[in-house]
């Protein structure tokens, strides 16, 4: 049994916004509405992380991300929708509990920012690409 905060809304021992439920996933809005509507979706069963989760459960986690998102462009009026999950404490990881953010986009200064800086020169990337290709079988 763990102890943090989304097992606990599992458990139903933290209140949430509940948006969907079934035998393996929840989902729920985030409480910190980084955008309105920002949801999270998680695995019932307790996994640190998306690396961490087994193939069938994070495909369910997927499938429900995914129609949220659909949703909150169809009908919440987002123009966009960034879907991401944070693994490990150096990558913003703070619920160390599976979870995908849903986060709907409606303007460039709306709550949420995306920093992707091109840091490619001097990069070895014929190295790179070996030491990951090589070890993807
Ligand atoms: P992380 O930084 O781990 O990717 O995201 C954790 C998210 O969980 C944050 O966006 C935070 O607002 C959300 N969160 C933390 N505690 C609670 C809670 O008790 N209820 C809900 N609904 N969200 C929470």
């Amino acid at each position: 049994m763990h102890d943090d905060v989304f097992c606990k809304i599992v458990r139903g021992e933290i209140p949430c916004y509940k948006l969907f439920e079934d035998e393996y996933v929840l989902a729920f809005l985030d409480i910190s509405q980084v955008t309105k509507g920002h949801v999270l979706v998680i695995p019932k069963d307790h996994y640190d992380n998306f690396l961490a989760t087994p193939q069938k459960v994070m495909h369910k986690v997927m499938d429900i991300a995914q129609r949220i998102g659909q949703v909150l462009i169809q009908m919440m009026g987002a123009k966009g929708v960034n879907i991401l999950t944070n693994n490990f404490e150096a990558a913003g990881q703070t619920v160390m509990h599976f979870h995908v953010h849903v986060i709907p986009r409606y303007k460039e200064s709306d709550g949420f920012r995306l920093e992707m800086h091109d840091n490619h020169e001097g990069l070895n990337l014929p190295a790179i690409q070996e030491m990951i290709k090589s070890n993807l079988e």
